[in-house]
Parts: C-alpha cells; sequence; structure tokens
C-alpha cells in the first residue's frame, strides 16, 4: 500500500491512499471513507510508493472504527455552487441562508440545504471534521427531516466515536426512513461502540434483510460473538465506564478495577489533554474464555479492540501488574479516539508502555548497539498490526516503539506528542506529523532515539 499527496491548486495539501483518477474526478480514502472531488481543483497528485499507510488495521482501532463505509451520497459528492475551485464560497452560503431565513420556500430550502451538504462534504476530504458537523449543522436547522443529512451527519459522529449523538440523529432518521437498510446499519454500529452487542445484533440483523453486505456480515458476526458471551456477564458503571465481568471473576474485583481506572482516566485525561467523548468499554475474562472471544495471539496480555479486555484468570483483588495493563490499554482508548483510529502502532504501544510507566534502562544497552550495527528496524515496518508477529520480534517491536516515545517526551516534552495525535487526527501520515511537529523524519527520530539512550542510560 501506498501514501499518495494530494496537492489543491489553493494550496491545501491532503494527504491519503488508493488515490484514482476517473471521469473528472480524483477520489481517494479517508478515515471518513473513499471521497473525491474535482480533478479541475487539483495541481498534483504526489504517489509516494516506499511509504505504507498508517492507518491500516492498528490494533486498537478494530471496534470503534469498524470498517464501514459512509451511506452512499459521501462517495459521489453532493454538487453546489458553493464549494468551487478547492474551497467554500461563504459569501454564497449566507447569501442562500438568508433567502431561505426570509421566505422558506421547498426550493430556497432545497438550495440552503445542497450548499451546506457540500460544504460538509468538502471539509470532510480535508479532514475538517468540526467545520463539517457545523455546515451539518446548518442544514439541518433548515431541514430537519432530511433524511440524507442525517445519515450523512451521524457518519461523521460515529468516526469521531460520538456515538449517543449519532444514535439520537439516526433515530429520527428512522422515523422518516423506516426501512432504509444504512440507518440501521449505522445504528447497529452506533450501538456497538456504546457497548450493547446485543442492540448492534438486531440492527445489523435488520440491515442484512434490507441489504446484505460483507461489512455487515462481518460486523454482525463480531457481535453475535460479543452477546453470546456477554449474556451471561455481570455489570458495573461509573462516570466513564462500562464493565462487563462473568462469573469467573470476583465482584470485588470488579469494584477494584472500575476504582483504579477511574483513577488513572483522570491522569491520562491530563496528561494527553483530551476527554473521550463516550464511557469506554471494559471486559474482564477468565482465561480460556479471553482467548476463545479475542482470537489473540497467545502472547498478548490484555487487548484493547475498542472496548479493554483483560484476562483476569486467579485475580481476587487489585494487583500493581493489573494497575498497570489497565493503565496501558486505557492509554490505546485515548489514543485511538484522539486519533479517530488514526494512530500507527509503534505510537500506540509507545504511548501505552510509557503511560504505564516502561522506561528503557533495561533495553538500552541492545537498542544502542542494534542501532550501531544498522540492525534497528524502521518504523514504517511498525505502523501496521503486530499481532502476527512472532513473539521475538514483538518484544523488539515494544522495545523500540518504547524508546522512540520516551525519548520525545524526555527531549520534546509530552505536548509535542499531543500535537502529533491532532495532526495524525487530521489525517495526517506519522512521519508527516513528526517532520511538521518535530522537524524529524524516520531515520532522524531514530537517530534522536539511539543519542538518548546514550546520554539517559549508558
Ligand atoms: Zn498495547
Amino acid at each position: 500500500m501506498s501514501a499518495d499527496t494530494i496537492y489543491l491548486k489553493n494550496g491545501r495539501k491532503i494527504t491519503a491512499s488508493h488515490v484514482t483518477q476517473e471521469n473528472g474526478q480524483v477520489s481517494y480514502e479517508t478515515s471518513a471513507g473513499r471521497l473525491s472531488f474535482p480533478v479541475s481543483i487539483v495541481d498534483r497528485v504526489v504517489h509516494d510508493d516506499s511509504s505504507p499507510i498508517s492507518t491500516a488495521g492498528t490494533v486498537a482501532d478494530r471496534a470503534a472504527n469498524l470498517p464501514i463505509a459512509p451511506p452512499d451520497a459521501l462517495s459521489s459528492p453532493t454538487k453546489s455552487a458553493a464549494v468551487r475551485d478547492g474551497s467554500i464560497d461563504k459569501n454564497l452560503l449566507s447569501e442562500l441562508e438568508s433567502e431561505a431565513s426570509a421566505n422558506p420556500s421547498p426550493t430556497a430550502v432545497a438550495r440552503v440545504v445542497a450548499a451546506e451538504r457540500a460544504a460538509a462534504q468538502f471539509e470532510i476530504s480535508v479532514g475538517d471534521f468540526e467545520r463539517a458537523v457545523d455546515h451539518y449543522n446548518v442544514g439541518l436547522r433548515y431541514d430537519p427531516n432530511n433524511a440524507g443529512l442525517l445519515m450523512e451527519a451521524a457518519y461523521l459522529h460515529l468516526r469521531r466515536s460520538e456515538y449517543t449523538t449519532a444514535l439520537d440523529l439516526l433515530q429520527h432518521a428512522r422515523s422518516i426512513e423506516p426501512d432504509s437498510a444504512d440507518v440501521a446499519k449505522l445504528s447497529g454500529w452506533a450501538y456497538y461502540g456504546l457497548n450493547r452487542a446485543a442492540d448492534a445484533v438486531t440492527q445489523w440483523k435488520r440491515a442484512m434483510e434490507l441489504k446484505p453486505d460483507e461489512e455487515i456480515k462481518h460486523a454482525l458476526e463480531k457481535a453475535e460473538r460479543d452477546a453470546r458471551e456477554e449474556a451471561e456477564y455481570h455489570e458495573g458503571e461509573t462516570a466513564h465506564f462500562r464493565l462487563k465481568y462473568n462469573g469467573g471473576a470476583a465482584p470485588e474485583l470488579a469494584a477494584a478495577v472500575l476504582k483504579t481506572l477511574e483513577a488513572e482516566f483522570e491522569e491520562i485525561s491530563t496528561t494527553l489533554n483530551y476527554v473521550p467523548p463516550e464511557p469506554i468499554g471494559v471486559i474482564l475474562y477468565t482465561n480460556q474464555t479471553f482467548m476463545d472471544i479475542t482470537r489473540a495471539p497467545s502472547w498478548s496480555g490484555a487487548l484493547n479492540d475498542g472496548r479493554i479486555r483483560v484476562p483476569v484468570e486467579g485475580l481476587s483483588s487489585m494487583t500493581g501488574e493489573l494497575a498497570r495493563v489497565l493503565k496501558h490499554e486505557l492509554t490505546h482508548s485515548f489514543v485511538s479516539q484522539k486519533t479517530a483510529g488514526h494512530c500507527p502502532v509503534w505510537l500506540q504501544e509507545g504511548l501505552a508502555q510509557y503511560m504505564e510507566g516502561k522506561r528503557s534502562r533495561a533495553n538500552a544497552g541492545a537498542l544502542a548497539s542494534a542501532y550501531e550495527r544498522h540492525m534497528e528496524v524502521s518504523l514504517l515496518s511498525y505502523e501496521t498490526s503486530w499481532l502476527t508477529l512472532p513473539k521475538e520480534a514483538a518484544s523488539v517491536a515494544y522495545a523500540w516503539s518504547l524508546a522512540v516515545v520516551e525519548s520525545i517526551v524526555t527531549v520534546n516534552g509530552i505536548d509535542d506528542l499531543g500535537r502529533i495525535l491532532e495532526r495524525l487526527a487530521a489525517g495526517s501520515t506519522a512521519e508527516d506529523a513528526s517532520r511538521a511537529v518535530l522537524r524529524e523524519d524516520y531515520p532522524g527520530l531514530m537517530l534522536s532515539t539511539a543519542q538518548f539512550l546514550h546520554k539517559a542510560y549508558l
């Protein structure tokens, strides 16, 4: 896979993958699905075949960001004079708004809705989701029962892990179009994000009846596995967490887990300057159920696929080790949500280890000497899923990831890491984000890390 850069004539730059050109449209993949705009606003597209994209299959993003395609309208954009030459005509937008306010005739309303919709789609295509939400909201003010607008807005909220807001919009859309497969599909996603697996199953079954597709089939299978398992589970709830655990886990342990997680939540929230919009799902397993249901490789202790899944076999109270595991997995939830699922695995794992309190002292010698012998591995190869790595290679990957993050935090400060996460959320590749914030490409980052290890530990 390759990362491409699309340069627009107005100077904006979009990092994308799978860029294609057809029928006067340039289309490409983003976190919001496949998008396109007219060739006329594009200056040039630069293909970079050497670098894999950073967004595919990170461990943490799979449940929170199920690979579900956007509603049809988003892949075949709305045309309106309000968007042209790579920018939004704000004057025209406000003109249309005042016309529709003064005389809300069906024609005036249809025009303002088309314009706001096109503006929203344009903002999505350049990675500005905040502004896109604003445009959908204006459109919905003029035409509150527009099912297409409701669904597109809901899709955007789902991408941002704002499941409750998405669900409100979708319930409204359902009252207008009760037999829409898209409404059922997106509702299933919202329920799944809210840790309501049984409700997700109901919606995805309905979507399969209305209009079957592969995405829903896979999502449904996953939700059914969860729902079966969780039907027998007890529940606990705090401000930021929904906990489920089966009969094999002690209720006192469940209470202690919630208390620990709440304390860790505050700390991570302060450090990363972010508050996840929805409660985070946590599931405690006895070991065998854990392996059965998560299908994780045997070396992985716990797992975060949008929910925090922790094996607790044989434990009856909180231990230092369990508290560390929880903090590690909780960090993944923060990072995954803050970046809308767009964090490379090395940065996810580096940050999670750093937050749980791990440092590079024990590994510093081996890493520094590997670097001197040019035996280090490129961060590029650490961007995508590690779940298929053999155990040895995985330990090396964890060690480098921690060292790089520790070096950045020590040399540049934790705020710079926050800035990198913000750039990832806007669709930047990790190496571009590093260039922009730290003035370092990947080789530069590895060199700084080796220097940091020497200075700090050797
Ligand atoms: Zn991890």
